[in-house]
């Protein structure tokens, strides 16, 4: 089974509007480049493809399946496409670099109407990114609510901005996954199915050393806690400790 990468443009092709889920569509593939087209003689039935709008959308929108290959027809040469489902959140793009799932060089390749080849990994780990941005999407619309009803809080102490963003939060659980840093603490293991998928994420550089526009690494510069740890970590305002530093305490107790 291959993989592809379905750019499309939204101005001229909006899946949302063209296709429903269960539904078939013919996919041409456009532009003056034969490379392209050589991309869609490759396609065989039952492979799998990621939608993406270019252009100002700049997210995965769904998945679909390819239900012939290259077929001529009325003098185009099409494969006809099944849709899957739409992925729900779509994965913007901003995720999908922050997350390292496809190699830099992608970006220039985007434009109208293109199939490129994906390995098996960097599919499942999109469709993966879907997964996760869901979960984190909830999680901090629950800590939203929760925040609002306490009376006066401004903000919680220790949230900033880059532990707020959704799709650096996905990125870096996408990396560090959902298990403690400091401790261990899995809180699937511990809470079942209420704990699956859930961890908070701890950016490790202060915001006061970050200049404008540094560019977030969530392998690097994030990394993923428990409550508990994260509560420590934070605990003293001139005092943000590092992981190492709280894993020493936890060590002496
Ligand atoms: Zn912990
Ligand atoms: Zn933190």
């Amino acid at each position: 089974m291959n993989y592809w990468w379905m750019n499309t443009d939204p101005e001229h092709w909006n899946i949302f509007d063209e296709m429903a889920e269960g539904g078939k569509e013919p996919w041409t593939a456009r532009g003056k480049e034969g490379k392209y087209k050589n991309y869609m003689k490759r396609v065989l039935p039952d492979d799998r493809g990621l939608c993406y709008q270019t252009h100002r959308a700049g997210k995965l929108v769904a998945e679909l399946r390819a239900v012939s290959g290259l077929i001529k027809r009325r003098g185009e040469e099409v494969v006809d496409f099944e849709l899957i489902r739409f992925l729900k959140p779509p994965v913007p793009w901003f995720a999908i670099e922050a997350a390292g799932i496809i190699p830099p060089k992608r970006i220039k390749v985007i434009r109208r109407q293109t199939l490129f080849p994906l390995t098996a990994v960097q599919y499942k780990g999109l469709v993966g990114l879907s997964g996760t941005m869901k979960i984190v999407l909830q999680d901090l619309a629950a800590l939203k609510s929760e925040e609002s009803r306490k009376e006066g809080a401004p903000q919680s102490r220790y949230v900033n901005y880059y532990e707020r963003r959704p799709e650096l939060r996905a990125a870096a659980i996408n990396y560090h996954h959902t298990v403690c840093q400091v401790c261990g603490f899995d809180f699937e293991k511990v809470y079942g199915d209420r704990g699956a998928g859930f961890i908070e994420v701890h950016h490790l550089r202060p915001i006061a050393t970050l200049k404008r526009a540094t560019k977030i690494d969530p392998k690097k510069d994030m990394s993923v806690v428990c409550a508990n740890c994260h509560r420590m970590i934070h605990r003293k305002r001139d005092h943000v400790l590092s992981l190492s530093e709280l894993r020493k305490l936890l060590n002496n107790v």
